[in-house]
Formats: C-alpha cells, structure tokens, sequence
C-alpha cells in the first residue's frame, strides 16, 4: 500500500501550479492542487491577461486619431467602460474554465479551499488531511501597499480590473511594470493621468536611455509624470482623494486631487497564514520561500516555484519552472531553467521591450562594447500625424563581436524582441545581424540596418 495518498500536493493553481500539476499528473503522478480563489491565478485574472486587454483597448484612441490621416473620418467616438469591463469578465470566465478542463484531462484532482501544512508530509484543507509524499509551493505573490495614513482608500492592481466607472483623475503611485502599464492605459482611455514615483527615473534596472525615452513619449502622450515624489498621506473629501505629495529634489509639498489612487509598489510572495515556518521550511526576510537549485525548499519534501520565491517574477519563468520540476521528479528529467537573457517587455504606451543587457550593466561586464542605436519615427505616424519616436539599442561585446542586449522602445516592441532573444540564445554576433536582409518596410528592420556604433567603452 502507498504510504501517501498522492505523490504530489500542489498549493496554487496559478500558471506555475498549474503547470506543474498537470505535467505530474500527465506523467502518472498521482496529483491534487488546490486553490482558495481563482483559476490562473495572477496572470489570468487580475494580471497579464486583462492587463493586455486593457491595453489593447487603451489604444484605440491613438488608432482613431491617427485613422483621419489615411482618410477614415471616425465622427465622434464614444468608450463605454462597462462594455471592456463585461467582455473582459467574459473572456477570464472563459480561461477559467479552460484551465479547469486542462488539469481534469490531466488527471489531476482540484480542491477549492485554503491549504495549511500540518506537516512535511500533510496538509488539510476542508477539514480534511490530505499526505503526499511532496508538496509543492505555487502560491505566487500579493500586492504590498506601504503603511501611510489614509492607505485604506487607494486601490491594488488586485481591484484596479473590476472598478465601476472609469475615474476622470487617477494618481498612479509607484515606477515598476504596473504603474507604468496602468498609466498607459487611463490615459488611452481618456483619463487625466498622474504618476508619481519616489526615484529619479522609473523602471529602475532597465536601460537607462530606454526609460529616459519612455518617459518622453509618455509626457508627450498627456502623462503627467512627477518624479522624485513620495506620498505623506491620503484624504478623502466626499467622493474626492487628496494626496499630500513631497518632492525630494526641491523639498517642497503638494497637494493633489484625483478620483481614485492606484498603488502599484510591488508585490510580497503570498505565504502569510499557510503553516510554512511552523512545518519548518525557511523564509526569507519578505516571506519568500527559499528554494535551492532543484526548487526544494530547506524541507525535502516541500518544493516551491514561481512568484513565491520571489526571483524573476514573470509567468513564463514560472511555468518553465513548474515544467521542469515536474519532469525531475517523475521522469528524471533535470530541474533546470536557463535563466540567462529573459526577454521581458512593459506593456507601456509605446511598448518597452528588452533582452540581455542594459549598457550600465554591460559597461561593468565587459572591458570593450559597442553601442548601437537608431532613434526614429515609424512609417504608420508619417500619415497618421503622432509625434510618437520609435528607439531601439543594441549593445556588443567587441571582443567576441556577441549581441549581449537589445532594447527596443515602439509598436509592438514584445514581438520583436521575442526573436531577437532567440538570436541571442543562439549566441548571435553582431555580423550576423548586419548579414541578415530586413523585412522592407518594417520598423524591426532597423535591427540589421545599425551599421556604426554611436559609442564604445
Ligand atoms: P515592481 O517591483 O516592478 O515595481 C515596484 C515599484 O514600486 C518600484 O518602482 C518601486 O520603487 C516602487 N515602490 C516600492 N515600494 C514603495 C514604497 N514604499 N513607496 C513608493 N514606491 C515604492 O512591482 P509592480 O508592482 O509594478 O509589479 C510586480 C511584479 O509583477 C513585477 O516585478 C513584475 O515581475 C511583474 N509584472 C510583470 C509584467 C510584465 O511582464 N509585463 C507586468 C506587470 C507586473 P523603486 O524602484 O525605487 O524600488
């Protein structure tokens, strides 16, 4: 007889659980997950899916705008909020359920509840005691909002996706992914959009003249950006916010006045309440579980992936993880992701993408590089009237001629780097670029067209 009911208890059905899980179960692994809320966790439901709805819809006014160029008379153009909110809510449902079918195929069973550990081998959930010989971690992340008075009434990117009625002034706070996606997308949608950031220049860690250049269009766009500014408090008046706002540079103070405030100032690993410590397994100081290079955590038999180790917090990363542990453990294969070269990109208005390295970062690494960059405007803007620059970088190492970053700001910036990180994986020069053809007339041709470099250190 086993000595476990199942050879896997999965904690969190979000896209590394699920991954997981499925993988397991599809392996011959006996398999439950459970999850308290909702299927997809993050990336579906209150993330990079609806996100990029939102952004899809947040450009339409640009389109609309640009449109009168080529000839198209738009008449007057009306968004209804309600409707993006109601075919949104629609199209998670529709993923919801997909995700359901998927892991039923799979074999394994779903449990809907909240878990806690009973020990290294156990947890109830329900009322009931379920052992397994490991358990896995996926519980993925949460926003945090800072401790401030007058906290309770700003919103989370967990309530920004189901709000009422669109604001007509939002103050977006932070300088990360989110508050920068969410400031592109309020102000495509027509709101009066301000972002505060408490640094000097957001989207710390990217390139340094790629977020300079963003900030630009952005302001262009209608955005205000304050940089340098840190929230006192918040205050409500009947149905306005008043934030008190300080600025480091000048030292001065301010008050401004919006409908809603968003927080988006990061996200804590999602491990309060679930009988962690008590089972023994070690956290670090944000709460994350620490994990050691085969995903397992500082008990044997507990494993974690995704968000809650608090790494690289992408949802590519954590299925790619969920995938590789699952084939490690039921069919020996090796738990091991290259983390090397992640293509990311900000789902900004123009979108920011990037691989590799930054220059600052590629200046400490190398002893000799290359910097190449074109700095243009797009062919659709030369009918379509917007002001709007396009910017891509690329960096070499000039020792062994190797592509070690590119960073693209533009349309569509996602899709192009997707590529060139294949071209980058592959060990791509910078040669071989230059000997690729374009594809004429595109913006992504400029890639293979950068023929002298604008610097070398
Ligand atoms: P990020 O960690 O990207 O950014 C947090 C931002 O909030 C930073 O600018 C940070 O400033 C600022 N901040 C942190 N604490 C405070 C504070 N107490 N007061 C004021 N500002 C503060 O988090 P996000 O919330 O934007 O996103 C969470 C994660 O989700 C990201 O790390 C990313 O991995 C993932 N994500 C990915 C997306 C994508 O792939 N397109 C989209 C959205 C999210 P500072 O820089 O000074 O520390």
């Amino acid at each position: 007889m086993a000595r476990y009911d199942l050879d896997l208890f999965v904690i969190g059905a979000g896209s590394g659980g699920v991954r997981a899980a499925r993988t397991a179960a599809s392996l011959g692994a006996r398999v439950a997950i459970a999850e308290e809320r909702y299927l997809g966790g993050t990336c579906v439901n209150v993330g990079c899916v609806p996100k990029k709805l939102f952004v899809y819809a947040a450009h339409f006014s640009e389109d609309f705008a640009s449109s009168r160029g080529f000839g198209w008379c738009p008449g007057a153009v009306e968004f209804d909020w309600q409707t993006l909110l109601n075919n949104k809510n629609k199209e998670i449902a529709r993923l919801n359920s997909i995700y359901r079918d998927l892991l039923k195929d799979s074999g394994a069973e779903l449990i809907n509840g909240r878990v806690r550990l009973v020990d290294q081998h156990s947890v109830r959930v329900n009322n009931k005691t379920h052992t397994a010989a490991r358990i896995l971690v996926a519980t993925g992340a949460w926003p945090s909002i800072p401790d401030l008075p007058g906290n309770e009434h700003v919103l989370s990117s967990n309530e920004i996706f189901f709000i009422k009625r669109l604001p007509q002034r939002i103050i977006i706070v932070g300088g990360g992914y989110i508050a920068v996606e969410f400031a592109g997308i309020f102000k495509g949608l027509g709101v009066d959009t301000t972002l505060l950031y408490r640094g000097p220049l957001f989207l710390r860690g990217f390139d340094h003249e790629i977020r300079t250049a963003l900030a630009t269009e952005m302001q262009k766009k209608g955005v205000t950006l304050k940089f340098n500014t840190t929230v006192g408090g918040i205050e409500k008046s009947g149905e306005e916010l008043i934030a008190t706002l300080s600025n480091k540079e000048t030292s001065s103070n301010a008050s401004q006045r919006a409908d809603l405030i968003l927080y988006a100032t990061g996200r804590r690993p999602n491990t309060a309440g679930l009988g962690l410590a008590e089972a023994g397994v070690a956290l670090d100081d944000s709460g994350a579980v620490i994990i050691n290079e085969h995903y397992q955590s500082s008990v044997d038999s507990i494993y974690a992936i995704g968000d809650v180790t608090d790494r690289i917090n992408l949802t590519p990363v954590a299925t790619a993880e969920g995938t590789a542990l699952a084939r490690a453990l039921y069919a020996g294969g090796q738990a091991q992701v290259d983390y090397q070269d992640i293509p990311t990109c900000v789902f900004s208005q123009p979108n920011l993408g990037a691989v590799g390295l930054t220059e600052e970062k590629a200046r400490e690494q190398y002893q000799d590089i290359a910097v190449y960059t074109a700095r243009f405007t797009a062919m659709k803007h030369s009918l379509g009237g917007s002001d709007e620059k396009t910017f891509m970088k690329i960096i070499v190492d000039q020792a062994s001629d190797r592509v070690v970053g590119v960073h693209v700001l533009g349309a569509d910036a996602g899709e192009i780097i997707q590529g060139l990180a294949i071209a980058m994986k592959a060990g791509a020069t910078k040669a071989q670029f230059d000997a690729t053809i374009g594809i004429h007339p595109t913006t992504a041709e400029e890639l293979v067209t950068m023929r002298e470099a604008v610097s070398r250190h």
